[in-house]
C-alpha cells in the first residue's frame, strides 16, 4: 500500500504515514549518539511500555523525537532546513491527531532535560556526551523562576517520565521490537482523540 500523502493525513492514516517515515529514514543516525534515530524511538517506547505505562505514554515516548523528521509533513514545508527546536515542530505536526498529554512530552522533553539538571543534582551525570553538548545549545539548565513555571505544567511527571527513557535509549547493544509492535497503540490513542474530537 503506497504511503499517505503529506497533504492528505487524517486520523485514519496518520499512523501508516509515521509507519512509513519510520522505514525510510529511521536508519539515521541520532545526533552523536550510537543508535540510529528509530533504534532510539523505539527503546524509549520499550521502556514505557514494561513499566506499564498507558497508551499516551507510549505514544508520546515513542513520537518524542518526531520533530527530526517534521519536513515530512507538509504544515511544516515552509520550516525545512530549520531544526533549531525540533521538539516544538514535532509537538506541532502531530497536534492535531493526538491529545496534549502526548504532545506536552513531545514539546517539552528538551526543557525536561534543562528542568531535571537545575532540579536534580544526580540527572546531569547520567546525560550521555551528546547531549551534554545540545543541552549548552539548548540554553544550559533552567534559572529557578523556569524552573517553577515549568514545574506548573499539570503533565509534568509524564514530560519527565519520558524524558528519563530519552536519556536510557541509547543501547546499541539492544534491540527494541519493531515499530509494528507499537502501531496498534498509536492507532488506539489517535482513535479515542478522534472520537472525543
Ligand atoms: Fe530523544
Amino acid at each position: 500500500m503506497p504511503a499517505p500523502n503529506a497533504e492528505d493525513l487524517s486520523h485514519d492514516n496518520i499512523v501508516a504515514f509515521i509507519a512509513d517515515i519510520f522505514a525510510r529514514r529511521g536508519a539515521e543516525e541520532y545526533l552523536g549518539e550510537p543508535v540510529t534515530i528509530s533504534e532510539h524511538m523505539l527503546q524509549c517506547a520499550e521502556c514505557a511500555e514494561a513499566e506499564g505505562a498507558s497508551d499516551e505514554i507510549v505514544a508520546a515516548a515513542l513520537l518524542h523525537d518526531i520533530g527530526h523528521f517534521t519536513h515530512e509533513f507538509a504544515e511544516d514545508a515552509a520550516e525545512h532546513g530549520v531544526d533549531s527546536h525540533h521538539e516544538h515542530a514535532g509537538a506541532r505536526v502531530i497536534e492535531r491527531f493526538f491529545p496534549t498529554i502526548v504532545t506536552d512530552c513531545v514539546r517539552y522533553h528538551v526543557d525536561a532535560k534543562r528542568y531535571l539538571c537545575a532540579t536534580d543534582p544526580a540527572y546531569f551525570g547520567k546525560l550521555s556526551d551528546a547531549s551534554v553538548h545540545s543541552l549548552n545549545l539548548q540554553g544550559g539548565p533552567m534559572s529557578k523562576d523556569e524552573a517553577k513555571s515549568f514545574a506548573e505544567n499539570p503533565n509534568l511527571a509524564a514530560i519527565l517520565q519520558v524524558r528519563i527513557w530519552d536519556d536510557i535509549g541509547k543501547d546499541p547493544d539492544h534491540a527494541a521490537p519493531p515499530f509494528a509492535h507499537y502501531a496498534p497503540v498509536l492507532e488506539r490513542v489517535v482513535q479515542k482523540q478522534a472520537a472525543s474530537a
